[in-house]
């Protein structure tokens, strides 16, 4: 990464569309992981993701990351910060994912940004992803075309929220 001079801009435009919304529900580690697993299990990230694990932040003071594997054997990981265990951010760390994948020269730039509107559009769904793209707009934050499959418009609830739904009403059992 050369540079990331567009950070502050697209973090600012994500929270005018998830701040104080479902999409930034605290889920904890163990939830956050499930749904990790129901968008690695999707069809559309089979095709155009990797393979990831989320794995716990160390610190208090770690901040959400994701990096593709380094070696042969590895796995892509994606590391969320304590309080950001939510699927906004879950979004957001597995689009940095895809736009490495597809060679993403500034971490927040315009393949960043392409990217997370697809990959918001398979998780938290159609209407999510219309916010976050005018969002963008509005800041003048311009998206690369997409150098991966559009995704299936039949996902207008998203993952997340058939995850919810399924969690909600899961009959726990121990
Ligand atoms: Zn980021």
């Amino acid at each position: 990464m050369t540079r990331d001079g567009d950070r502050a801009a697209v973090y600012g435009a994500e929270d005018l569309v998830f701040a104080e919304t479902l999409f930034a529900e605290p889920l904890g580690a163990s939830g956050v992981t499930g749904l990790a697993a129901a968008l690695r299990a999707d069809d559309w990230w089979r095709s155009n993701g990797v393979a990831f694990e989320v794995v716990p932040a160390r610190r208090e003071s770690d901040h959400s990351s994701a990096r593709l594997a380094r070696h042969p054997g590895d796995i892509a990981q994606i590391r969320l910060a304590i309080h950001a265990e939510d699927a906004a951010t879950l979004a957001h760390e597995a689009a940095h994912l895809v736009a490495s994948i597809h060679g993403a020269d500034s971490a927040h730039g315009d393949v960043f940004r392409s990217a997370e509107i697809d990959v918001v559009t398979v998780l938290c769904g159609t209407s999510a992803a219309d916010r976050l793209a005018r969002s963008f707009a509005a800041a003048r934050l311009g998206c690369a075309p997409r150098a991966w499959t559009a995704p299936s418009p039949t996902t207008e609830r998203g993952i997340y929220g058939r995850w919810r739904v399924a969690r909600l009403t899961a009959t726990p059992r121990r």
